[in-house]
């Protein structure tokens, strides 16, 4: 037994799942507080997912209740390009916030895109 608490998960998420290990991903870097996997529809040649192993349905409610965590999950963001090789071309962290950005899965998560030019605005 240890006596960490566990982090809050909530059962019928699936990002919680593949923090647990119950749902599995190709993960590239763990910590004590983040995983870092690969995404299943890349959108760039490197494309990676950082989340917390706690549940938070998006990155404001995470850096409002857990600071440090989302601290640890931008630190593991670039820690993330570095071992991918892309961070000296230049790389993308994205949080959508909300369906109307785009988020689809509601347990916080950074993604980092890189490998290939990417354009601004994004859409
Ligand atoms: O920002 P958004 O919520 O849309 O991002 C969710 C991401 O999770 C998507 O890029 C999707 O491809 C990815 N995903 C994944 N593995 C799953 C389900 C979704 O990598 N099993």
């Amino acid at each position: 037994m240890t006596d960490q608490p566990s982090p809050p998960h909530q059962p019928d998420c699936l990002f919680c799942k593949i923090a647990t290990g119950d749902v599995p991903a190709t993960v590239v870097r763990e910590t004590d507080t983040t995983v870092a996997f690969r995404d299943i529809n890349p959108q760039a040649p490197t494309h990676i997912l950082v989340i917390p192993r706690a549940h938070y349905p998006d990155a404001a409610a995470l850096s409002a209740a857990d600071p440090a965590i989302a601290a640890d999950v931008l630190r593991e963001a670039g820690e993330t390009a570095a071992q991918e090789g892309i961070a000296e071309t230049g790389y993308r962290i994205v949080f959508n916030t909300g369906s109307g950005a785009g988020q689809t899965v509601f347990h916080a998560h950074a993604h980092v895109l890189g490998g290939r030019g990417l354009q601004w605005p994004p859409g």
